[in-house]
Formats: structure tokens, sequence, C-alpha cells
């Protein structure tokens, strides 16, 4: 299968696609894990992508299309993937259309996440990440760890992210309405969208995506 993942930050976008990837066998690509990746490595890349990141502000397409083109490209992705965090407007989404069409591939679904705003901003505020892999993430009240600051699945040092402040969300909330929600409306005409809600348990919402996947592909 090939999937999008679409919903506003703190939707639970990470947190279902690590799931839901490992259901279904199929990678999970998410574009904020491989700019953070770049940039504990120093890359370029990553030095490109920091100072958008640091803002929520969205890394210039240039930059960010040609990076989830070489991800979807490698072998672990041939039989299908999830995307998460790309794309995240329309000439990404128009590019990505482009990109399938040179392979040959469409894409299966789009898995469109809500959540009130209220809900995301609470969220965020909780959200810890692993260092040693940013899909396996927990919430101080929400999802503890097990033990404080130590990752259930692999013993990583639990993080913040530097974006993860008030001022920043602010920014990436309205970076999604005005960037990244006219991709619903655009893959809507394709006929590919399923939309849940993601408010409940962690478990919950993954049941509601893969029935929605199911019912709608
Ligand atoms: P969230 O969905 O929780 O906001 P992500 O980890 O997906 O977080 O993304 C974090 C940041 O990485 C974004 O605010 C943006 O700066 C950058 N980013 C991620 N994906 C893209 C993309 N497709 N295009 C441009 N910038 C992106």
């Amino acid at each position: 299968m090939r999937i999008v993942l679409v919903g506003p930050p703190g939707a639970g976008k990470g947190t279902q696609a690590h799931l839901l990837a490992k259901t279904l066998s199929i990678p999970h690509i998410s574009t904020g894990d491989l700019f953070r990746a770049n940039i504990g490595q120093g890359t370029e890349l990553g030095k490109a992508a920091k100072s958008y990141m640091d803002a929520g502000q969205l890394v210039p397409d240039e930059v960010t299309i040609g990076m989830a083109k070489d991800r979807m490209a490698q072998a672990d992705a041939a039989q299908g993937f999830l995307l998460d965090g790309f794309p995240r407007n329309l000439a990404q989404a128009e590019a990505l259309d482009g990109i399938l069409a040179e392979w040959g591939i469409k894409l299966d679904g789009v898995l469109d996440l809500e959540v009130p705003e209220d809900e995301v901003v609470k969220r965020i505020a909780g959200r810890r990440l692993c260092r040693n892999d940013g899909s396996h993430v927990y919430h101080v009240d929400y999802n503890p760890p097990a033990v404080d600051g130590v990752c259930d699945e692999c013993g990583g040092e639990l993080y913040q992210r530097a974006d993860d402040n008030e001022d920043t969300v602010r920014n990436r909330l309205d970076v999604y309405h005005t960037e990244t929600e006219p991709i619903i409306a655009y893959y809507q005409a394709q006929g590919v969208v399923s939309t849940i809600s993601a408010l409940g348990k962690v478990n919950e919402v993954t049941d509601r995506a893969i029935e929605a996947l199911k019912r709608d592909n």
C-alpha cells in the first residue's frame, strides 16, 4: 500500500504512522525525522533545514522534494510506503504525483487525522521523542514511558523537540492551515481521502485508521 498521512502538528501522525507501518509491513517515511537525522549528523541538508524548522516554517521545496524522492526510491519502499509529513503543500503534492507517474504507480489512500486545536497544543507541549528513533513517540501524561525519560522500545533517551514550544507551535499551526490543508481538497478531487478523528486512545485511533483504509480502498 502507498499511503499519505495528513493532519496538523500534534495530531499523532508520527505515533500512528509508526504503528500503521508495522501493521501493514511498509516503511514509515517521515520528512521531519529525515530532517532531524540530517541535523543530528551535521549534513549540508540538515544545515539548510534547521533555521526553517526552528521557526516552524516549511523547509524549501527544492530541498524537501529531492530528499523525499531519494527515500522513496530505496529498495524497502518498492512495495509500498507510508508518507508522514510529505507532501505538505500543493507544490509538493503535484511533485509527488509527477514522481509516482514517472514510476508508474499510484497512491492507495490519504488518511486525514482530525483533532481540535486546543488538544493539539496540549499534545505538543507534553510530547517526548526517542533520540535513537524519532518514531518512538511519548507524551508525559497521555502515553508515558514505563521509566521516566527512557524509551520503552529501545532504552534510548527521551527528549523534547526544539520546535515543540508555544510560539513555534502557533506558527506551525498557521502554516498547516494556509499551506497544508489545501492538499486535502486536492486529494479529495482524486477520491482518495479517508478522514478520521484522532481523539481517543492511541490503539483506538490505529484501529479506526486500519478500518478506514480497508473500507475506502
Ligand atoms: P509536525 O507534523 O509535528 O509539525 P514534523 O516532524 O513532521 O512535525 O516536521 C517538523 C518540521 O520539519 C516542520 O515544521 C518543517 O519545518 C519541516 N518539514 C517536515 N516535513 C516537511 C515538508 N514536507 N516540507 C517542508 N518542511 C517540512
